[in-house]
């Protein structure tokens, strides 16, 4: 007898990234392994009240880690490599990215505490994990040493474009991989999937190059001393500033933590050229005139605890800002940074100084495709199915026609979100289920510990404040023995609401005893009862909904 042989399938799950920017994460799975395609965390949102990161829910991995094979990580950006430390403390696997992606995870790993087993690649790596071969393709994007992955399976191949950009003169002399991309279009791709973020954007992403040539400009036209934000991760940017700043003569001072341990990284790996010299510790900056100096920082994004930040409230200790001085956002908001970004602009003209960004002044490019060369990668894999990745979920749709306006069947193009199981076989793909998938908040060193329900606590406490009434009450039969007594905090001043503070009182009392005639004496029941009853009676007086706790103590 012969075991009945098993349909070939293979499945693409999206643990993160579709549906929003950011937790980039993807699993490609048969029936006996596992590969997972970056590991990203994404940062929290305005009403995320105290949380420090999101992860994606990896709790998929974690179930079927007997069959993980390997993670490989596509490039060093956070929303790719983020999620490391933590996914590591749960499963096992060796992680794959090329030297500057390794050198990046391994300092983050190293603030963690974390131990892995780190394994470098190049764009010529061959790997088999499992029964899955992989090759790689050089991709050019905001940062360098990016990697696209071919995999290789039993249904044809599967591409993944990571994120990239189609710069013809990229900085670094290393552009996306054209030819490889052209030997795959003779292959049977079975699936590609490309970087969404710009698919909302007509025509072609501007060269890294441009913005060399803007900075120069600014440079010599700036009179006293210049500081630059930028990406801490973003080493064509800060390459470009250097250049800059060495053919104006000026010294380069770098503050802010994250660009100091990324200019030092890069450049012990060779990833950045500084001439001998050029360097400025920053205590010594005071020893230079302002027009010789050049301040490269963090707070592009207009981040409240940043070097920019701290420069332009002249909170900083080393770098103050005078009028006269130039100041360039190298860098564009993030959806949701916009306002801290123009109230650093507003700043930093209040003080007299110049300020330069993307708007005015062409200091900042993209590192991710707009519509063209997405529509170019799509001719040039010719794959037989599409999934858009990386993006909110219009990006991903608007991708999806693009896609179709290239000739991809519109029932072979799939918008997925985060959790879908896509499933391909030999009669084709479909969306055959859902895993659990969504945010999972890290607070301090809490992971995973903070819910829904925590948050919504934040909400209310930041808008209406906390109403806490406390009574004593006897443990026989539930008579008032104390109080009931009132605090309450960033609701309504105490002094001045005594009016209110005195109803809600008998409020609470008459609630205590409506209670006792109906011969409830169950803690629980009377808490939820005074909450229930205070909130709706708060609200109708104030339309506000501070958070009412009840605390019920029995003697
Ligand atoms: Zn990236
Ligand atoms: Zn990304």
């Amino acid at each position: 007898m012969f075991a009945k042989k098993r349909p070939k399938t293979i499945k693409l799950i999206p643990i993160g990234g579709l549906g929003e920017i950011g937790k980039n994460m993807m699993v490609v799975e048969n029936e006996k392994d596992i590969i997972l395609i970056d590991a990203g965390l994404k940062f929290p949102e305005e009403e995320m009240l105290g949380i420090d990161l999101v992860l994606p829910d990896y709790s998929y991995v974690v179930k079927n880690k007997d069959r993980l094979r390997g993670i490989v990580i596509t490039h060093g950006h956070e929303d790719h490599t983020g999620a490391l430390p933590y996914i590591l403390r749960e499963v096992t696997a060796p992680v794959f990215g090329t030297r500057l992606t390794l050198g990046l995870i391994q300092e983050k790993l190293k603030e963690h505490e974390v131990k892995a087993d780190l394994k470098e690649i190049t764009s010529k790596t061959e790997l088999k994990l499992g029964d899955f071969k992989l090759g790689f393709f050089e991709v050019c994007h905001s940062i360098p040493d990016g990697l696209g992955i071919i995999i290789d399976t039993e249904l044809g191949l599967i591409v993944h474009t990571g994120d990239f950009k189609f710069d013809q003169t990229p900085v670094d002399g290393r552009p996306t991989e054209l030819q490889r991309l052209m030997c795959l279009g003779q292959k049977e791709v079975l699936v590609l999937l490309s970087d969404s973020t710009n698919a909302e954007v007509p025509g072609y992403t501007l060269p890294e190059k441009s913005v060399g040539a803007s900075l120069l400009k600014i440079f010599q036209g700036a009179k006293k001393r210049i500081i630059v934000a930028s990406f801490a991760s973003h080493l064509h940017r800060i390459q470009q500033i250097i250049d800059a700043t060495v053919h104006t003569r000026r010294k380069l001072v770098v503050s802010g933590r994250s660009i100091v341990n990324n200019v030092r990284i890069a450049s012990e790996l060779g990833y950045l050229k500084i001439p001998e010299g050029v360097m400025v510790e920053i205590g010594e900056i005071e020893k230079h005139s302002p027009e010789e100096i050049v301040v490269l920082c963090t707070g592009s994004q207009g981040e409240p605890l940043s070097a920019l930040a701290r420069i332009s409230s002249n909170d900083h200790k080393q770098v103050k800002l005078h009028p006269g001085d130039t100041v360039v956002i190298s860098a564009s908001p993030i959806p949701g940074n916009e306002r801290s970004v123009s109230r650093i602009i507003d700043r930093i003209y209040k003080c007299g100084a110049e300020a330069h960004y993307e708007l005015i002044s062409g200091v900042h490019a993209s590192g991710h495709p707009a519509q063209e060369e997405l529509k170019f990668m799509i001719n040039l894999v010719q794959p037989k199915h599409f999934v858009p990745i990386h993006g909110e979920f219009r990006h991903l749709k608007h991708h999806a026609d693009l896609a179709e306006q290239v000739g991809i069947l519109p029932e072979n193009i799939f918008i997925c979100e985060d959790g879908d199981v896509l499933e391909f076989s030999e009669s084709g793909a479909r969306i055959t289920g859902k895993i659990s998938a969504g945010d999972v908040f890290v607070d301090g060193l809490g992971v995973g510990d903070i819910g829904d329900v925590v948050l919504r606590d934040r909400r209310l406490l930041s808008k209406d404040g906390v109403f806490i009434v406390v009574v004593a009450l006897n443990k026989q039969n539930t008579e008032i023995v104390a109080g009931p007594d009132i605090i309450s905090r960033g609701f309504v001043y105490v002094k001045e609401s005594k009016e209110l503070i005195d109803e809600a009182i008998v409020k609470v009392e008459e609630t205590l005893v409506e209670m006792k005639q109906e011969g409830v004496t169950d803690i629980a029941v009377l808490k939820s009862k005074i909450r229930k009853n205070l909130s709706q009676f708060l609200y109708m007086k104030t339309r506000r909904r501070p958070m009412v706790l009840p605390v019920i103590v029995e003697s």
